[in-house]
């Protein structure tokens, strides 16, 4: 799949339910209103959708959400996928997770054929993680953490930088990520949907990277996991700090990705409204040729960019929520 910009489509994010056991500020509003289950694809949807993107040349798949690990019978869809990985059809499945249940997962995962996971956490204090999240506890992250690593799956922790919220705590969660062998990657808050706590809490990274310069060895790497993190290493722990800064940089380049979400409707860009219907095509036929043509018409009109810019972080450039997307 070849974009109109001539980026080559090869990775493909699916957010496989917009439900969620937290309602971390930034992300969610305390009300949510979920989507009836008739809008939501069956996780057998949801497989054969993803088996036409990889017969189209996509190598990577994360599955994301909402919460992916709270969908019912989600290890159903990740064994599927999973078999195109031992076939080679594919390169690599993971997941975004906010790591609540990866006690009860992480083996599963590992098994099949998962290798690496993101983990989203801003915080290392039980109190402020649960003021985020606005009622999550810390304990039970950390113990599906330790259970992952115990499962051999590679982490990356992913922290929002939160204007006086957590600027004071990097130092420690790079320290922290060294200790435990996990990567970290710093994400500057985007303008997605309605929340109500937002405003002012955007950081640049620019900052946040010149604070730990001041107690960390940083040096460029060029690393890369095909994502839009630029990374540096940490002399003094041996590890990475990844960099996503969709106001700092452009990061529309070299972008590879497609999201697709629960309800079967891809977006081309995370920060665009245009989208095209999947579902119709999907159920409308058992065959996959009009399912093909759908995608092979929506990847024609990917946008060449974003229009996020940092004077507006403070309201919403897209009024959707960044869980309808999973990021
Ligand atoms: N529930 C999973 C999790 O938290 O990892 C997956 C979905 S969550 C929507 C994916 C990522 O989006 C998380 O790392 C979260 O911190 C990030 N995120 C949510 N809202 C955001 C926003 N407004 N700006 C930047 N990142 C955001
Ligand atoms: Fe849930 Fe992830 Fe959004 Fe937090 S960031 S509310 S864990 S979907």
């Amino acid at each position: 799949m070849i974009d109109p910009f001539g980026r080559s489509v090869s990775y493909l994010r699916v957010s496989v339910t917009d439900r969620c056991d937290l309602r971390c500020v930034y992300c969610m509003s305390e009300d949510m209103t979920f989507l009836p289950k008739v809008d939501v694809l069956t996780l057998e949807e949801l497989d054969r959708l993803c088996g036409a993107f990889v017969a189209k040349g996509v190598r990577k798949i994360r599955l994301t959400g909402g919460e992916p690990l709270v969908r019912r019978n989600i290890m159903t869809l990740v064994e599927s996928l999973g078999r195109h990985v031992a076939a080679g059809r594919m390169d690599e499945l993971t997941l975004t997770t906010n790591a609540t249940q990866l006690t009860k997962y992480a083996e599963g995962l590992k098994a099949a054929g998962v290798r690496r996971l993101n983990v989203s956490l801003d915080t290392l204090d039980a109190a402020k993680f649960t003021a985020i999240t606005r009622w999550g506890k810390i304990e039970q992250v950390m113990d599906g953490l330790m259970a992952a690593k115990a499962a051999g799956l590679a982490i990356k922790i992913n922290t929002v930088a939160l204007k006086g919220v957590n600027e004071d705590e990097h130092d420690d969660l790079v320290a922290w990520c060294g200790e435990h062998g996990f990567d970290l990657c710093f994400i500057e808050t985007m303008p997605m949907g309605e929340v109500q706590h937002r405003a002012g809490q955007y950081l640049p990274l620019s900052a946040v990277r010149a604070r730990l310069e001041r107690r960390w060895r940083l040096t460029d790497s060029d690393h890369r996991t095909g994502g839009p993190a630029r990374y540096v290493s940490v002399g003094e722990t041996g590890g990475r700090i990844g960099f996503i800064t969709p106001f700092t940089h452009n990061f529309c380049e070299s972008c590879n990705r497609v999201r697709v979400t629960c309800t079967g409707t891809l977006y081309m860009c995370l920060g665009q409204q245009d989208a095209a219907d999947l579902r119709t095509p999907l159920r409308a036929s058992e065959s996959d040729g009009p399912l093909n043509e759908a995608i092979d018409a929506a990847i024609g009109r990917k946008p060449k960019g974003h229009d996020f810019i940092a004077e507006r972080a403070g309201t919403a450039a897209v009024p959707r929520h960044m869980s309808v997307t999973g990021g």
